[in-house]
């Protein structure tokens, strides 16, 4: 490949297109700028916002006398001494504006009585989630956005673009290069500013609920940009994920919408109930928090009371057909053409990795370490601290993106491009390497990987496997990135992407097992076996950064707010 790139200009550039990124293209046109909106995927249609199934966490209380700073005590709470008070305080205030905003864009909340409708999940102290039913909360908020990204004037949309690094010259982000996954041709954009919103990292683990472009980009092009991440080893496990029997066509957390409504059993393979043991209640109720379930049945099946596939059982025998298509209506004969009926036998779950707490570090405004550089959604750590309460998520996604495309159409003023800036990134693109008879290929290497992350960087942690998996990784980087390097052959280069995806995905998980080797404690979603205690002196945040090639660690105070004096006070 010796083609001239393609070059795009752009006064805000966005990177991903779910539910940050959509609502940041949406703010910063609304403020003026003009914006190139761009995904790897579809437009609205990749990523883990689509694939939501139902709650969201706001203080709307439109049925149960509510306040955001009720939401953000249970969010505190929640995050084990380690959230960003102010990222968390603007999560929740904003939250209530947004959700009213989707709402005006017909986004479909489910009414009753003509209030939104609010159900319980865990963690939070009162019914405070709005949703979409049936399981339709994340179609529901993508379809919405997508339509209103369209009739916004000033948004260009491109599909099948995956940036593959961010521009930085004079301390400044001044634009990005990325591969054309049809053409093979690398693009340039100039852009006076760049919001990432390329999402999480969950596909580094082998069970996980990700889709395919979930692997950590964000961080990735972040960290080789030269900004700080924060919190990289809380990595929250979602402890219900579908198990057995065969499920086709679902999602597998899709018990979760069944416990807010139903409740139903948690039990072993000796038909017990066990979460009291681990210091929480929920027979029946779904209140107990993510990480402490999920440690939970880890135990369990460590001390051989597994079900016969290796997790737990989730029973909703003791309640009748009717009630479930009541709650369910067209979900149960979906379930029915799986071979799944409820009434008779329990399924079987177990935690797969769902969601990440760390992320980008970024000031209130969104914006990163790096001038110019913003980030929104799950690409953006600290608001969650070391456990995320359920439902935040998404409103995370939609406030911290509004808030990002805001403030980076206020930066975007200062736009300067030199074409010579982005010579080392497309030449990465383009670099001719010959094929190697017996390089590794990305399935081996991948799959080696997540293998890796889910056996030693995983829900139970110990500095020796942390050690080990940290000294694979580096070699993997070292050794056998470079060998797979493939020849850029034109159109459809899937290899020339997969050798991206791979780098990134490398360089995340580095700082995954760095980071969470560097804590010598457990705390919430991360539980080090050789360290069970929680340490009062390490309640502090880590921030990681490359500088010189290396990866370097800092411990951080965290972030708080006036939060005691608004909460007692608060009546806005
Ligand atoms: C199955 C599932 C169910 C969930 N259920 C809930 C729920 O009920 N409630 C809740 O609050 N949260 C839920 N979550 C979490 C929540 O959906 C996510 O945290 C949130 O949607 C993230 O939004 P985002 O816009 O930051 O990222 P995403 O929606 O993941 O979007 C990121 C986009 O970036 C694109 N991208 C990635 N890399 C690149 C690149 N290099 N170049 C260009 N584009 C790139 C991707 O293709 C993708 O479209 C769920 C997550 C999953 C996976």
């Amino acid at each position: 490949m010796t083609e001239e790139p393609i070059h795009l200009e752009t006064d805000v550039l966005v990177v991903g297109a779910g539910g940050a990124g959509m609502y940041a293209a949406i703010a910063a046109a609304r403020n003026g700028a003009n914006v190139l909106l761009l995904d790897k995927s579809l437009i609205g249609r990749g990523g883990a916002t689509i694939m939501a199934q139902m709650t969201v966490a706001v203080a709307v209380g439109e049925q149960t006398p509510d306040h955001w700073t009720h939401h953000l005590a249970d969010t505190l709470n929640a995050g084990r001494g380690l959230c960003d008070e102010e990222l968390a305080a603007i999560l929740c205030r904003e939250g209530p504006e947004r959700i009213r905003e989707m709402d005006e864009w017909r986004v479909g909340w489910t009414r009753e009585d003509g209030h939104m409708k609010q159900v319980m999940a865990p963690g939070h102290e009162i019914p405070r989630c709005v949703f979409v039913d049936f399981l339709n909360t994340g179609p529901a908020v993508a379809k919405t956005l997508r339509t209103r990204v369209a009739r916004t004037d000033g948004i260009t949309k491109i599909s099948n673009l995956s940036v593959t690094d961010l521009v930085v010259e004079d301390g400044r982000v001044r634009g990005a290069v990325a591969l054309d996954l049809n053409g093979g041709r690398a693009v340039t954009i100039a852009a006076g500013a760049v919001v990432l919103a390329a999402g999480g990292l969950t596909r580094l683990y082998q069970r996980n609920s990700a889709s395919v472009n979930m692997g950590g980009e964000s961080y990735a092009l972040a960290l080789r940009a030269g900004a700080d991440l924060i919190d990289m080893e809380f990595v929250q496990f979602f402890p219900i994920g579908h198990l057995a029997p065969r499920l086709v066509g679902m999602d597998p957390i899709m018990w979760d919408p069944f416990r807010y409504k139903l409740g139903g059993r948690l039990l072993n393979g000796n038909q017990e109930e066990f979460i009291e043991k681990y210091g929480a209640s929920d027979s029946g109720t779904y209140t107990a928090p993510r990480d402490v379930t999920s440690y939970a049945i880890f135990k369990e099946v460590e001390a051989g009371r597994a079900s016969p596939n290796g997790g737990a059982y989730l029973s909703f025998t003791h309640l009748d057909e009717a009630t479930l298509r009541e709650a369910f209506g067209p979900v149960i004969n979906r379930l029915a053409c799986n071979g799944i009926d409820l009434t008779k036998r329990p399924i079987e779950v177990a935690p797969i990795a769902h969601y990440h707490m760390g992320g980008i570090r970024v000031t209130p405004e969104m914006a990163t370490t790096v001038p110019g550089l913003y980030a929104s959604g799950e690409a953006v750590g600290g608001a969650n601290g070391a456990n995320r309460l359920s439902g935040n998520a998404i409103t995370e996604a939609l406030v911290f993106g509004e808030r990002a495309g805001h403030f980076a159409a206020q930066a975007a003023t200062n736009k300067v491009w030199n074409s010579s800036w982005a010579d080392d990134a497309v030449g990465d693109i383009e670099t001719m390497a010959p094929d190697s008879g017996n390089a590794p290929t990305f399935g081996e290497l991948f799959g080696e990987l997540q293998n890796l992350m889910w056996q030693k960087v995983g829900l139970l942690r110990t500095g020796e496997k942390l050690e080990q998996a940290l000294s694979r990784i580096r070699e993997m980087q070292a050794q056998d990135l470079p060998r797979m390097r493939p020849q850029n052959k034109g159109p459809f280069a899937l290899g020339v992407q997969e050798w991206f995806d791979l780098r990134a995905a490398l360089a995340t998980a580095e700082t995954i097992a760095l980071t969470a080797l560097n804590r010598t404690e457990s705390r919430g979603a991360h539980q080090r076996e050789d360290l069970p205690d929680t340490e009062e002196s390490q309640t502090h945040n880590q921030c990681v950064r490359l500088s010189g090639g290396t990866l370097t660690l800092e411990s951080v105070p965290v972030r708080r707010t006036e939060f005691e004096k608004v909460a007692l006070g608060a009546t806005e």
